[in-house]
């Protein structure tokens, strides 16, 4: 399931409300800028977590030391 049933649900035309990712509040899916968030704030914070996660595993890896072609 996850992100793609939810697609496939969408394309199928059956999705006429979501559940927001972030706070699990139903909100519509029509005319809804945020969508699937319910505000543009459940969609900031989702963004934000999943930067912060990239960062933090991008951080676990030392950066490859192979990669010096330019020195600008
Ligand atoms: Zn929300």
């Amino acid at each position: 399931m996850g992100a793609w049933g939810f697609l496939l649900r969408m394309v199928m035309g059956k999705i006429t409300s979501v559940k927001c990712p972030n706070c699990r509040k139903e909100t519509p899916w029509e005319g809804n800028p945020n969508r699937p968030f319910c505000s543009e704030r459940c969609r900031l914070i989702d963004l934000g977590a999943w930067a912060n996660e990239e960062y933090r595993i991008a951080g676990e890896k030392k950066p490859a030391e192979e990669d010096e072609e330019s020195d600008d």
